[in-house]
């Protein structure tokens, strides 16, 4: 098992600190655009992470502008993983398309792959159909629908895709990621504790695990703070919060909670912004 290196924020000069160098601008990068659940506490966009700058783990409503403000170039987007089709997590998807048709990706040149089951295919289009009517066929054309359980992409990472516990009618899945040079982590989805999230987190270098109830809710759809510290026993894997409740940093009255829990020290509470970058054998927390 290996460990991330949770670092405080004033610490993002550690390169200079340790004498490591300068980071390798190659290195494997996650960066979380989003970390808040459906009802936005404050101070976040709906849960939302990209990877190695290319692939981005579902499409929120929030997603055209969790990329503009981290100028990101919508046209640059490789592939898109779809944990579930509830609303806050695909809603977005017309909008990346209509932007990639009119604005940076007109020439219709740019690959755009989504991994994800055939009802996610299906819930897509249909949303696309919905929202711009008689706009975004040529753009669905130009999608390659990946809906294996298991794959490859061309610049080395590997996933798994897996059931978890959540809403039936969404076809919730988790999904892990494990790149040639050993690089891994996994993403919850939406999901309440289960068997196939916990091992796949067992296997992995971290684990970007959402937390969208806070205790007292009586349904096990969602992870809650309960949960992440009975995982956090069982399992050394890093894990980094997303799809939270609590509100960031706000001048505005609370919506629901804004005091976090208290977690062993391989748990952290993401904000919008937090990066991880790949440092050979762990993930470093850069931001956050
Ligand atoms: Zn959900």
């Amino acid at each position: 098992m290996v460990y991330v290196r949770i670092l405080p924020a004033n610490r993002s000069d550690r390169w200079e600190q340790e004498g490591a160098g300068v980071p390798n601008v190659m290195a494997h990068r996650i960066d979380m655009l989003g970390t808040g659940n459906a009802f936005l506490p404050h101070g976040r966009h709906h849960s939302f992470a990209m990877f190695d700058q290319r692939h981005i783990i579902d499409a929120p409503p929030t997603a055209l502008a969790g990329l503009r403000r981290n100028g990101v170039d919508v046209s640059t987007v490789e592939t898109v993983f779809v944990t579930h089709v509830h609303g806050d997590h695909v809603f977005g998807f017309p909008f990346l398309l209509l932007e990639r048709k009119y604005i940076s990706d007109r020439e219709g040149l740019k690959p755009l792959t989504v991994v994800g089951t055939p009802f996610v295919k299906e819930r897509l289009t249909h949303i696309c159909h919905l929202a711009f009517p008689g706009s975004l066929e040529s753009m669905l054309n130009h999608v390659t629908w990946v809906m294996e359980d298991v794959g490859q992409l061309s610049d080395g990472w590997r996933w798994e895709r897996f059931e978890v516990h959540h809403e039936d009618a969404v076809e919730p899945h988790g999904y892990r990621f494990e790149h040639e040079d050993g690089a891994s982590f996994v993403h919850s989805g939406d999901s309440g504790p289960c068997e196939p999230l916990y091992d796949a987190i067992e296997r992995s270098a971290l684990a970007i695990l959402e937390m969208g109830f806070p205790d007292w809710v009586p349904s096990t759809h969602h992870h809650k703070p309960r949960d992440v510290h009975v995982l956090s026993q069982r399992c050394s894997t890093p894990l980094g919060i997303t799809h939270t409740y609590i509100d960031d940093a706000s001048p505005h009255p609370t919506v629901l909670e804004s005091e976090f829990p208290t977690f062993p020290e391989h748990v952290t509470h993401l904000r919008d912004g937090a990066r991880f970058e790949w440092a050979g054998a762990s993930w470093n927390l850069l931001t956050n």
